[in-house]
């Protein structure tokens, strides 16, 4: 019948796969189906190869129709460096309230009714953000940017954030971990090392960065690795590393904060150093979206000594914190009547 040009289950077959773009020459003399360079004896090995090449295409198709909206696709467009695997392991989990889910995607789509959407401008040329008035209010400038949020929900969302890096070292130390309710201790400490949370470490010069999120001191290896913790717009995670190592690499005292590269000038890093210790600085930076970078992963194993499972674990559980602080803002923002 395919041969009459009338519809029958191998022309429907041979339609689909050309929309597929899949060429399966049939050789009827054998009875094999050549696809891909390779000989099809068996009907459900060959099945199970089609299956799997359509699955590939439909994934590409949504891939690239997902990236070329225009506002949905600005993180698969981002020219840094952000992984998008690792960036939506926390939603592959799917561990948090469809709420959340909604709120974050929807900020990193660019839908949420901010007063810089078209549907308010339309009606309105007021532009300023509704709590600080100082800027206008972008999804950027809610999430990550906004002066009002920044001694309250911000904090709240970088503390549970890094809290999960903290949980880590405790656990590989054999120190107690605090439960999600308690304060976190700002130093605790055994035979092998002390950890230090949020406090400041005494240096002989002053020193005005001298309180990263946490410092680990290995007393027998004589080793410090201070930990600086943020989250930031999906478009800043780059800049944000580079201001960190700036700040406790390069001067501590340099007061032009976002102006990097910083002169050189006394740093904590060096402080460190000068007390005797083998210190290292790592920077871990996640988008407010749940962004990462690639490579994180790794560099978390390496410098914290853990398997590549437990990174990964880690990774996800700061995108939760990340994204569920994000949630918080964003109905704490969005509850204020716009004026
Ligand atoms: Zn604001």
């Amino acid at each position: 019948m395919a041969k009459r040009q009338k519809r029958c289950v191998i022309s429907d077959a041979q339609s689909i796969l050309k929309t597929y773009n899949i060429n399966a020459k049939i050789d009827e003399a054998h009875s094999t189906v050549i696809l891909d360079g390779a000989i099809f004896v068996d009907a459900k090995t060959l099945a199970r190869h089609v299956v799997s090449l359509m699955r590939t295409a439909n994934n590409t198709r949504r891939y690239e129709e997902w990236r070329d909206l225009p506002l949905a696709g600005r993180v698969l467009r981002s020219t840094s460096n952000i992984g998008l695997v690792g960036s939506f392991a926390w939603l592959k989990q799917a561990k948090l309230s469809s709420t959340a889910v909604r709120n974050v995607l929807a900020a990193q789509e660019g839908c949420l009714l901010t007063k810089t959407h078209p549907a308010h401008t339309k009606h309105s040329a007021d532009l300023s953000c509704r709590a600080c008035r100082k800027s206008k209010e972008t999804i950027a400038h809610i999430i990550s940017n906004c002066p009002t949020w920044l001694p309250t929900l911000y904090v709240d969302r970088h503390d549970s954030a890094a809290r999960n890096i903290y949980y880590k070292l405790c656990q590989k130390y054999g120190l107690m971990p605090p439960h999600y309710t308690q304060q976190v201790l700002s130093v605790q400490e055994n035979d092998t090392i002390k950890l230090y949370w949020n406090q400041p470490v005494q240096t002989k010069k002053i020193i005005r960065h001298n309180k990263p999120d946490i410092i680990l001191f290995d007393k027998i290896k004589k080793t410090a690795l201070v930990i600086e913790f943020a989250i930031s717009w999906f478009t800043g995670i780059e800049r944000q590393i580079d201001i960190k190592t700036n700040r406790y690499c390069v001067n501590g005292n340099y007061d032009q904060d976002l102006n990097v590269p910083y002169p050189n000038g006394d740093n904590l890093l060096r402080e460190l150093q000068a007390a005797g210790w083998d210190a290292s600085f790592f920077p871990i930076v996640i988008g407010a979206t749940g962004e990462v970078l690639f490579g994180l992963s790794g560099k978390i194993k390496e410098h914290l000594g853990i398997s590549s499972e437990a990174a990964d674990e880690c990774i996800e559980r700061m995108q939760q914190s990340a994204a569920l602080g994000t949630s918080r803002i964003i109905k704490n923002h969005l509850s204020k009547k716009a004026r």
